[in-house]
């Protein structure tokens, strides 16, 4: 295996070509001077300082908001010292005096010997999916202060959906990025109230929508009731593998809450879910995609019930 692969080894002038024509911007770092080896030329249109111009690990760090450095820098020393991978976010000054939000991926870099001789990394601009999770944020404060909330479970109610759902549409089709929908249903509900009562129901209720919203823990991520025992997940910036990961996650953390249902097979409270995912191309409207997440719960239902249909289909059997 390994010598077929070195037979397909790129000749170093591919390799740059390669890295210089991403979006991302790689770069490198000599462990011991501290000194920039390597920067991608992709620097220059986004933060207007010229590759030459980044000579020490001090330039990175002057090019840095003054209330990101210390926190940013500290990190990536001790991880690095420690020969951990890591990514830090961060606001990098332009040439002409503005802020760029850039993800850096760092890889520590290791001799024979194992000694970190150098670090490699690429910097992200993630500019807009910061905007989006501050739009979000903003929301939130939004959603605390107007009372949009729901009554019972205490996360958002549909009002909110509805709103958040219209900007999160809106802001996907304009920028490209994929935005993704989990639907959930309680299932077998109507025994659980036959069986303990209207107010063991509320209770239950209650339990589901914090663990739904303590397993969507990302910023921009919006949980909300979206109606009876249904609750809904909007996920900007997720891709279906991902969206499809998530929805299955938070099946699980319902699962462990352990809330006994005896009419059925698992003795516990289970919930269906149904996830959709648009992308820059799909031709689809909002209220179609919306439809989408609601037969793929609907085919999680006839599917036996506890589980998650998304794109990539059945991910957890029951
Ligand atoms: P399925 O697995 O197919 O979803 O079955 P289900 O019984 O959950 O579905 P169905 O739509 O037949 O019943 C939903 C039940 O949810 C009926 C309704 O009384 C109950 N429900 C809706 N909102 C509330 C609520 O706020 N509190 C309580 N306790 N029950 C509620
Ligand atoms: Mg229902
Ligand atoms: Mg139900």
């Amino acid at each position: 295996m390994s010598e077929e692969r070195s037979s397909f080894a790129l000749d170093p002038e591919v390799y740059r070509t390669l890295v210089e024509s991403t979006r991302a911007i790689p770069w490198q770092i000599h462990w011991e001077s501290k000194r920039f080896a390597y920067i991608g030329p992709q620097i220059e249109p986004l933060l207007g300082w010229t590759p030459d111009s980044w000579l020490t690990v001090n330039d990175w760090y002057e090019r840095m908001h003054p209330d990101d450095r210390d926190r940013v820098l500290e990190y990536c020393v001790s991880q690095s010292l420690a020969g951990v991978d890591h990514e830090a976010d961060y606001r990098a000054l332009t040439h002409d005096g503005r802020y760029v939000w850039i993800r850096d991926v760092v890889h520590v870099v290791r001799d024979a010997a194992g000694e970190v001789t150098s670090l490699v990394g690429f910097m992200f601009d993630i500019t807009e999916r910061k905007r989006a999770e501050e739009r979000v944020a903003e929301l939130q404060r939004t959603l605390e202060a107007m009372s949009y909330q729901d009554g019972l479970t205490g996360v958002a109610n549909r009002r909110m959906f509805d709103s958040v759902f219209e900007r999160e549409w809106a802001t996907a089709r304009r920028s490209g990025r994929p935005l993704s929908l989990a639907l959930f249903d309680v299932d077998c509900f109507k025994q659980y109230n036959d069986l303990y009562g209207h107010l063991q129901g509320d209770e239950c209720l209650r339990r589901i929508a914090q663990a739904l919203a303590a397993a969507s823990t990302r910023a921009g991520d919006f949980v909300g009731r979206f109606g009876g025992e249904e609750f809904v997940l909007v996920l900007p910036d997720t891709d279906a593998r991902a969206a499809a990961a998530i929805a299955e996650r938070c099946r699980q953390r319902i699962l462990e809450q352990a809330i006994t249902h005896a009419a059925l097979t698992d003795g516990v409270v289970t919930v269906s879910a149904g996830v959709a995912t648009v992308v820059a191309g799909d031709d689809i409207g909002q209220i179609d995609f919306l439809r989408t997440a609601d037969s793929r719960l609907y085919r999680a239902k006839l599917a036996g019930r506890n589980c998650v249909v998304s794109e990539t289909e059945a991910v957890t059997a029951v």
